[in-house]
């Protein structure tokens, strides 16, 4: 699939469950996605509000993105 279709996806999905917590792996899903748009300057506690909630409550996952922000801030 298109990825800008499965972002668009998930930013609409996001959007429609404002009211639910994420599970880890619905996060480590998207994570990728937050890390980007966190590298290019993004608003992303605007753009993904749950994602950031989570990482601010879950070391795990904010171990996973800081892996991540560092891949995406310093491509190989
Ligand atoms: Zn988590």
């Amino acid at each position: 699939m298109d990825k800008t279709v499965v972002i668009q996806k998930m930013l609409t999905m996001l959007s429609e469950t404002q009211e639910k917590e994420l599970t880890c792996d619905e996060v480590f899903a998207a994570l990728d996605q937050f890390a980007e748009l966190a590298a290019r300057g993004e608003d992303v506690s605007k753009l993904m509000p749950l994602i950031q909630h989570h990482l601010n409550m879950c070391g795990d996952c904010m171990e996973e993105y800081q892996t991540l922000h560092k891949i995406v801030m310093n491509p190989a």
